[in-house]
Parts: structure tokens; sequence; C-alpha cells
């Protein structure tokens, strides 16, 4: 007999900690893995982040906090959504800190969905969101965009998708996997549709901070006609690389924050008390170490990508922002997406993730993460000119 809860039944095991599995398996055999399927930066946190915490450690700043977060921490969270992004929110009332842009998210998604209620997400897509919607009983439903158009998020599809019960859109930009940030076209596009349908917004901005040649985050709750109707998630991890700190936000109108609260005093009480003194060091502090870590993964993008570009059979546009290369791969002779990488995996110890992975849209395409040193990246790409070179 099944003993799970009936909602595991549409919930597949996460495609990327599949990939991380095989890779730690494939190393404990002895092969030398250049694993490019993760997502997180190969920074270490910035030094004054670290003293910041070990401080609030020292200080004795270990018992629990506020549910909604410590005040500094609202309040440095309100001023930068204001500044950064122009974002305007109560810190008392429109911010909750939460252990996670992740948890933040599922957050979210508790707040606004009922069981039923459709979730609108634009594929290919973080592998989460539809995990999460299922999790709580509500419906996702993929919006497959088109490679041929840049995977632009056009009013068109909103369109062919939406139905009496679509309840929110969830939008990720910049974008895991495809790198592309959205425009103020797009922008448009979704609060016109959002507006015309009363839907509700999820804005997912946890790589903001990682733009290339110049490109602007563009944040929809800055718009005057999504500000009422879209909660806006973030966190440290990727911007900071603070990945195992576990620290993010929900921020948004104050009836929605209101419920959202219940949902972190219910299940987390609060993020850690020492790691929300680090956030405020972030946040706060010098923001040199972030650019440096931009710049750093600019040269790499450059570098991927053209390394790509030079592999027989793969096409890759250079990301506007986050660090993947979203790389089609339709002109090889795989017949899929998931046995190229599987192949690439056998042969050369080079592991990516397959487009399929993250949903419709993505068949045909590989994602390749460059938050790795140049050296592995360079190796990587050698590896596959060299197994694809042997193929032709
Ligand atoms: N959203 C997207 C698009 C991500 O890629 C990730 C991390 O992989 C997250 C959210 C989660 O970030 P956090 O580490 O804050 O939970």
């Amino acid at each position: 007999a099944n003993r799970a809860a009936s909602r595991f039944s549409t919930v597949g095991a996460s495609a990327t900690y599949a990939v991380f599995d095989q890779v730690a398996a494939l190393r404990a055999q002895g092969v030398e893995v250049l694993d490019l399927g993760g997502g997180e930066p190969d920074f270490d946190t910035p030094e004054h982040i670290v003293d910041e915490a070990v401080g609030a450690l020292h200080d004795g700043f270990t018992h629990y906090t506020p549910s909604r977060g410590v005040p500094a921490l609202l309040q440095a969270v309100a001023d930068k959504l204001a500044k950064d992004n122009g974002v305007l929110v109560d810190p008392a009332s429109g911010v909750v800190v939460t252990p996670s842009a992740k948890h933040a998210l599922f957050a979210a998604l508790m707040t606004v969905l009922d069981p039923g209620d459709e979730l609108l997400v634009p594929t290919p897509s973080w592998v989460s969101y539809t995990a999460m919607a299922r999790l709580i009983g509500a419906q996702p439903v993929q919006v497959a965009l088109d490679g041929a158009n840049g995977f632009r998020i056009t009013r068109e599809l909103l369109e062919q998708h939406v139905s009496p019960r679509t309840k929110a859109l969830l939008v990720n930009s910049p974008n895991n996997p495809t790198g592309r940030a959205l425009t103020l076209e797009e922008a448009r596009a979704v609060s016109q549709f959002a507006a015309e349908h009363d839907v509700l917004l999820i804005a997912d901005e946890i790589y903001e901070k990682i733009l290339y040649d110049g490109t602007e985050h563009l944040s929809l709750a800055s718009l005057s006609c999504c500000a009422d109707r879209t909660i806006t998630v973030n966190g440290f991890s990727k911007g900071y690389a603070m990945t195992g700190w576990r620290l993010g936000y929900a921020a948004g109108p104050t009836d929605l924050m209101a419920q959202l609260l219940k949902v972190a005093q219910h299940t987390v009480g609060c993020a850690g008390s020492f790691v929300q003194r680090a956030g405020v060091a972030a946040l706060t502090g010098p923001q040199e170490p972030v650019q440096e870590m931009a710049r750093a993964y600019a040269a790499r993008r450059d570098l991927v990508v053209s390394g790509l570009n030079s592999l027989p059979g793969v096409a890759c546009s250079p990301p506007d922002g986050a660090f993947y290369a979203f790389a089609d791969i339709r002109a090889t002779d795989f017949p899929d997406a998931a046995t190229f990488t599987q192949w690439l995996l056998r042969e050369t110890g080079v592991a990516l993730m397959p487009g399929t992975a993250f949903g419709p849209g993505g068949e045909g395409y590989v994602r390749l993460s460059f938050a790795t040193s140049p050296r592995v990246l360079r190796e990587a790409v050698e590896r596959m000119g060299r197994a694809l070179g042997g193929r032709a």
C-alpha cells in the first residue's frame, strides 16, 4: 500500500539532484567529473558578511527572532527594494524574511493558491515551481516558450493557457535555465494580462545581481499596475554567494504578506538569527564583492559561449544574466537532449543538465552552469570538442 500522501503521485524527484547524485557516484568510482550541472556560485561568501555572523554568534545573538525577521533586516530589504528596484513596501508589514528564497517561493504559493487553482509557469523553468504547486494541491500549467523567439513571454502564449481557475503567474528573471532577462515589452504584456484576468504575480528575482552587457534588471512590482498584485521573491544565495546560509525574503502587498507571515510562523518560526545579521551586512555593506563576482561570471560567460559555438552542431546565444548557458544541440545527431547529456557524461565526464528537465520548450537544449573556474570550463569545452569531433 502507498503509505505516503496522494499529493506525491504527481511530484517527481528533483532532476537536478539526480544529476548531482550521478556525479557523486562517478566520483566515488574515481572518475574525474567536470560538474557543470549544478547551480551554485563557486565563490566563498565575502569576508565582511562572514565576520558579521561570527560576531553575532559571539554576541549571543542565537535566539529566536520575530517570525517576520529582525527589524534591521526588514528595513535593509525595504531600502534595497526602493533603491535598486523601485519597489515600495512597508518594512513592518510588507516584507517577510525566510530561510531561503526557495522557502519564500513555497510560502508565496501557499499564500495565493487554493487546491485546484492553476499557476501559470512559463517554461523552460527552474525545476521546483511545478513541484511546489503540486505539493500544495494546486495545478501548475506550463507555458512553453519558443527558443526560436528567444524564450520571450508573449501575451498570445499566456492567453492560450489562461482559464477561469488561473490564480497566479510565476515570472523568473533573470531566468534559470535560459539566462534571459525580462524586457519592458514582456513586462508590459505580463502586466496587461494580469490586470485583465485578475491574476496575481510572483516574481523570482534571485539572479538580479548577475547581469551582463549593461542589461538592467526590471522588477515587475515596480510597474504601477503590478505593484498591488505582485509578490517579489529574492535571496542572498546567488548574488552574495550565500547558498549554504539559507536566507531569502518575500515582499508585497500587506494583505498577502499578513497571510504569508502565518506560513512562516507555523512552518519555520524564523530564519537563523545570526544569518539575518549577516544579511544586514550583505545589503548595507560594500557591494564591490558582488560586482567583482558578476565581472568574473561575465568573463566565464564569454569563454563558454564562444567555446560552445565552436562545437559542431551546437549553438548558444549569450545569456543576459544568471550563470547558465542554454545551448541548442538540435543540429547534432543525438535524438534528444537527455541522450546527449548521458553520452557526454559517459564519454567525457562532463556533466550538463538536459533542457527537458526544465519542462516544455527545453527539448533540444542543454544547460551548462559556468559558476565554476575558467580552467574547468576550458577543459570541459575541450573534452566536448574532442568527443563531438570524434563522432563527425
Ligand atoms: N529560484 C531560482 C530560479 C533558483 O535557481 C534558485 C536556486 O537554485 C532558487 C530560486 C533558490 O534559491 P535559495 O538558495 O535562496 O533557496
